[in-house]
Protein backbone atom coordinates (compact mmCIF):
# COMPACT_ATOMS: atom_id res chain seq x y z
CA UNK A 1 0.00 0.00 0.00
CA UNK A 2 1.23 3.26 -1.01
CA UNK A 3 0.76 5.83 1.70
CA UNK A 4 -0.86 9.04 -0.27
CA UNK A 5 1.12 12.39 0.27
CA UNK A 6 -0.45 16.15 -0.55
CA UNK A 7 3.00 18.42 -0.69
CA UNK A 8 1.86 21.93 -0.57
CA UNK A 9 4.72 23.91 -2.74
CA UNK A 10 4.89 27.45 -1.47
CA UNK A 11 7.27 29.09 -4.98
CA UNK A 12 8.36 32.30 -3.59
CA UNK A 13 6.16 33.26 -1.23
CA UNK A 14 5.62 34.12 2.50
CA UNK A 15 7.62 35.34 4.90
CA UNK A 16 9.20 34.47 7.90
CA UNK A 17 6.36 35.42 9.88
CA UNK A 18 3.91 34.57 7.69
CA UNK A 19 4.86 31.11 7.70
CA UNK A 20 4.86 31.14 11.09
CA UNK A 21 1.02 32.89 10.99
CA UNK A 22 0.32 29.30 9.03
CA UNK A 23 2.19 27.01 10.63
CA UNK A 24 0.50 27.96 14.00
CA UNK A 25 -2.38 27.60 12.96
CA UNK A 26 -2.40 24.17 10.66
CA UNK A 27 -0.89 22.48 13.96
CA UNK A 28 -3.93 22.98 15.83
CA UNK A 29 -5.96 21.75 12.96
CA UNK A 30 -7.28 17.75 13.22
CA UNK A 31 -5.60 16.46 10.17
CA UNK A 32 -6.21 12.99 8.43
CA UNK A 33 -2.94 10.77 10.03
CA UNK A 34 -3.45 8.34 6.94
CA UNK A 35 -1.98 11.18 4.91
CA UNK A 36 1.26 12.36 4.57
CA UNK A 37 2.03 16.24 4.78
CA UNK A 38 4.88 18.04 3.23
CA UNK A 39 5.03 21.82 3.35
CA UNK A 40 7.82 23.04 0.76
CA UNK A 41 8.80 26.06 1.60
CA UNK A 42 11.07 28.80 0.62
CA UNK A 43 14.88 28.52 1.99
CA UNK A 44 14.52 31.61 4.51
CA UNK A 45 11.31 30.44 5.85
CA UNK A 46 12.53 26.57 6.79
CA UNK A 47 13.92 27.27 10.16
CA UNK A 48 11.04 29.13 11.57
CA UNK A 49 9.05 25.97 10.36
CA UNK A 50 10.99 23.69 11.47
CA UNK A 51 10.83 24.71 14.89
CA UNK A 52 7.19 25.13 14.78
CA UNK A 53 6.52 21.90 13.15
CA UNK A 54 8.96 19.98 15.37
CA UNK A 55 6.92 16.79 16.69
CA UNK A 56 3.98 17.43 14.23
CA UNK A 57 2.85 15.17 11.81
CA UNK A 58 3.73 17.74 9.05
CA UNK A 59 6.96 17.41 7.39
CA UNK A 60 8.98 20.09 6.15
CA UNK A 61 10.39 20.33 1.91
CA UNK A 62 13.11 22.13 0.42
CA UNK A 63 12.05 23.35 -3.83
CA UNK A 64 16.08 23.05 -4.63
CA UNK A 65 19.18 21.87 -3.41
CA UNK A 66 22.82 21.95 -5.18
CA UNK A 67 24.43 18.99 -5.43
CA UNK A 68 27.90 19.53 -3.87
CA UNK A 69 28.44 19.16 0.34
CA UNK A 70 29.72 22.30 -0.07
CA UNK A 71 31.79 24.69 -2.00
CA UNK A 72 32.34 27.66 -3.74
CA UNK A 73 28.78 28.02 -5.40
CA UNK A 74 27.73 31.42 -4.28
CA UNK A 75 24.17 31.81 -3.68
CA UNK A 76 23.54 27.57 -3.52
CA UNK A 77 22.31 25.59 -0.50
CA UNK A 78 23.51 21.73 -0.09
CA UNK A 79 21.56 19.06 0.57
CA UNK A 80 23.90 18.69 4.44
CA UNK A 81 22.70 22.42 5.45
CA UNK A 82 18.80 21.14 4.63
CA UNK A 83 19.40 18.28 6.65
CA UNK A 84 20.75 20.13 9.49
CA UNK A 85 17.61 22.09 9.74
CA UNK A 86 15.10 19.32 9.54
CA UNK A 87 14.13 18.94 6.41
CA UNK A 88 12.81 15.53 4.83
CA UNK A 89 11.72 16.62 1.15
CA UNK A 90 13.08 18.43 -1.46
CA UNK A 91 11.44 19.30 -4.91
CA UNK A 92 13.97 18.57 -7.54
CA UNK A 93 13.52 19.94 -11.19
CA UNK A 94 10.32 22.00 -10.98
CA UNK A 95 9.02 23.13 -14.51
CA UNK A 96 9.70 26.31 -12.97
CA UNK A 97 13.41 25.55 -12.57
CA UNK A 98 13.98 23.57 -15.69
CA UNK A 99 12.72 26.90 -17.62
CA UNK A 100 14.25 30.13 -15.72
CA UNK A 101 16.88 28.61 -13.74
CA UNK A 102 18.47 26.16 -16.77
CA UNK A 103 17.88 22.86 -15.09
CA UNK A 104 18.66 19.71 -17.03
CA UNK A 105 18.29 16.16 -16.83
CA UNK A 106 21.63 16.01 -16.28
CA UNK A 107 21.65 18.49 -12.87
CA UNK A 108 18.34 16.68 -12.13
CA UNK A 109 19.97 13.41 -11.80
CA UNK A 110 22.93 14.93 -9.70
CA UNK A 111 20.75 16.74 -7.52
CA UNK A 112 18.58 13.44 -6.78
CA UNK A 113 21.58 11.38 -6.10
CA UNK A 114 22.84 14.03 -3.38
CA UNK A 115 19.43 14.77 -1.69
CA UNK A 116 18.81 10.85 -1.22
CA UNK A 117 23.09 10.34 0.10
CA UNK A 118 22.31 13.22 2.57
CA UNK A 119 18.62 10.87 4.02
CA UNK A 120 16.59 13.72 1.99
CA UNK A 121 13.35 12.13 -0.42
CA UNK A 122 12.92 13.88 -3.43
CA UNK A 123 9.90 14.77 -5.03
CA UNK A 124 10.83 14.75 -8.91
CA UNK A 125 8.70 17.00 -11.14
CA UNK A 126 8.53 16.29 -14.47
CA UNK A 127 5.80 16.93 -17.49
CA UNK A 128 5.45 18.20 -20.68
CA UNK A 129 4.96 21.92 -21.89
CA UNK A 130 1.99 22.25 -23.91
CA UNK A 131 3.64 22.81 -27.24
CA UNK A 132 4.74 19.03 -26.62
CA UNK A 133 1.20 18.09 -25.72
CA UNK A 134 -0.33 19.40 -28.55
CA UNK A 135 2.69 17.51 -30.47
CA UNK A 136 1.38 14.33 -29.14
CA UNK A 137 5.24 14.09 -26.94
CA UNK A 138 3.89 13.35 -23.47
CA UNK A 139 4.77 9.74 -22.99
CA UNK A 140 8.20 10.83 -24.67
CA UNK A 141 9.09 13.66 -22.54
CA UNK A 142 8.01 11.50 -19.60
CA UNK A 143 9.73 8.99 -20.34
CA UNK A 144 12.94 10.61 -20.67
CA UNK A 145 12.94 12.85 -17.54
CA UNK A 146 12.28 10.34 -15.11
CA UNK A 147 14.81 7.83 -16.87
CA UNK A 148 17.03 10.42 -16.44
CA UNK A 149 16.93 11.38 -13.36
CA UNK A 150 16.85 7.98 -11.58
CA UNK A 151 19.62 7.31 -13.73
CA UNK A 152 22.13 5.23 -11.43
CA UNK A 153 20.00 4.91 -8.52
CA UNK A 154 19.18 1.93 -6.53
CA UNK A 155 16.23 0.11 -6.64
CA UNK A 156 15.57 0.99 -2.76
CA UNK A 157 16.39 4.67 -3.27
CA UNK A 158 13.94 4.68 -6.10
CA UNK A 159 11.34 3.33 -3.59
CA UNK A 160 12.16 5.95 -1.14
CA UNK A 161 11.64 8.86 -4.12
CA UNK A 162 8.66 10.87 -4.99
CA UNK A 163 7.78 11.31 -8.76
CA UNK A 164 5.25 14.48 -8.85
CA UNK A 165 3.72 14.49 -12.67
CA UNK A 166 2.97 18.04 -14.03
CA UNK A 167 1.87 18.68 -16.95
CA UNK A 168 3.78 22.22 -17.82
CA UNK A 169 0.39 23.95 -19.33
CA UNK A 170 -1.46 22.97 -16.03
CA UNK A 171 0.37 24.99 -13.50
CA UNK A 172 -0.91 28.01 -12.45
CA UNK A 173 -3.22 27.97 -14.91
CA UNK A 174 -6.66 26.78 -14.00
CA UNK A 175 -6.36 24.31 -16.53
CA UNK A 176 -6.15 21.07 -14.66
CA UNK A 177 -5.30 17.81 -16.70
CA UNK A 178 -8.46 15.39 -16.41
CA UNK A 179 -8.33 12.91 -13.65
CA UNK A 180 -8.07 10.16 -16.30
CA UNK A 181 -5.71 11.65 -18.25
CA UNK A 182 -3.09 12.42 -15.22
CA UNK A 183 -3.69 8.59 -14.01
CA UNK A 184 -3.15 7.39 -17.84
CA UNK A 185 0.56 9.16 -17.86
CA UNK A 186 1.20 8.67 -14.28
CA UNK A 187 0.39 4.64 -14.95
CA UNK A 188 2.87 5.25 -17.72
CA UNK A 189 5.96 6.74 -16.00
CA UNK A 190 4.96 3.77 -13.62
CA UNK A 191 5.41 1.32 -16.70
CA UNK A 192 8.76 2.69 -17.68
CA UNK A 193 10.17 2.55 -14.09
CA UNK A 194 9.67 -1.08 -14.00
CA UNK A 195 11.12 -1.30 -17.40
CA UNK A 196 14.35 0.53 -15.84
CA UNK A 197 14.11 -0.94 -12.16
CA UNK A 198 11.68 -3.58 -12.38
CA UNK A 199 7.89 -4.00 -11.26
CA UNK A 200 8.41 -4.18 -7.21
CA UNK A 201 10.27 -0.52 -7.60
CA UNK A 202 7.41 0.61 -9.53
CA UNK A 203 4.73 -0.63 -7.50
CA UNK A 204 6.42 1.26 -4.57
CA UNK A 205 7.20 4.54 -5.75
CA UNK A 206 4.63 7.42 -5.42
CA UNK A 207 3.64 9.50 -8.21
CA UNK A 208 1.57 12.55 -7.70
CA UNK A 209 -0.39 14.75 -9.89
CA UNK A 210 -0.01 18.15 -10.09
CA UNK A 211 -1.20 20.75 -12.00
CA UNK A 212 -4.36 23.61 -10.57
CA UNK A 213 -5.03 20.89 -7.74
CA UNK A 214 -7.62 22.10 -5.26
CA UNK A 215 -9.79 21.12 -1.99
CA UNK A 216 -12.73 20.66 -4.79
CA UNK A 217 -10.67 18.90 -7.00
CA UNK A 218 -8.55 16.51 -5.49
CA UNK A 219 -10.41 13.72 -4.36
CA UNK A 220 -11.30 13.20 -7.98
CA UNK A 221 -7.19 12.52 -8.78
CA UNK A 222 -6.56 10.35 -5.68
CA UNK A 223 -9.57 8.07 -6.65
CA UNK A 224 -7.70 6.95 -9.55
CA UNK A 225 -5.66 3.87 -9.36
CA UNK A 226 -1.82 5.18 -10.17
CA UNK A 227 -2.23 8.45 -8.38
CA UNK A 228 -1.22 8.82 -5.22
CA UNK A 229 -0.89 12.50 -3.66
CA UNK A 230 -1.10 15.68 -5.48
CA UNK A 231 1.79 18.70 -5.39
CA UNK A 232 0.02 21.99 -5.09
CA UNK A 233 1.13 25.32 -6.03
CA UNK A 234 -1.32 28.50 -5.48
CA UNK A 235 -4.34 26.39 -3.58
CA UNK A 236 -1.40 25.49 -0.60
CA UNK A 237 -1.03 28.91 0.36
CA UNK A 238 -3.74 29.62 2.41
CA UNK A 239 -4.55 27.49 5.80
CA UNK A 240 -8.07 27.18 4.51
CA UNK A 241 -6.72 25.32 1.04
CA UNK A 242 -3.68 23.29 2.42
CA UNK A 243 -6.32 21.90 5.41
CA UNK A 244 -8.88 21.61 2.15
CA UNK A 245 -6.32 19.51 0.55
CA UNK A 246 -5.83 17.08 3.08
CA UNK A 247 -9.59 16.73 3.92
CA UNK A 248 -10.04 16.05 0.22
CA UNK A 249 -7.48 13.61 -0.07
C1 LIG B 1 3.28 23.65 -8.59
O1 LIG B 1 3.79 24.71 -8.25
O2 LIG B 1 3.95 22.61 -8.60
C2 LIG B 1 1.87 23.64 -9.00
C3 LIG B 1 1.34 22.51 -9.38
O3 LIG B 1 1.21 24.84 -8.96
P1 LIG B 1 -0.40 25.06 -9.02
O4 LIG B 1 -1.00 24.08 -8.04
O5 LIG B 1 -0.60 26.46 -8.61
O6 LIG B 1 -0.84 24.76 -10.41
Amino acid sequence: MRQRIIAGNWKMYKTIAEAEQFANAVKQAELSATVEKVICAPFTALSALSAILKGTEIKLGAQNVHFAEEGAYTGEISPLMLKELGVDYVIIGHSERRQYFNETDETVNKKVKAALQHGLKPIICVGETLAEYEANETEAVVRRQTEAALQGLSAEQVSVSVIAYEPVWAIGTGKSSTAENANQTIAYIRHVIASQFDQDTANAVRIQYGGSVKPDNVAGFLQQSDIDGALVGGASLTVEGYLGLIAGA
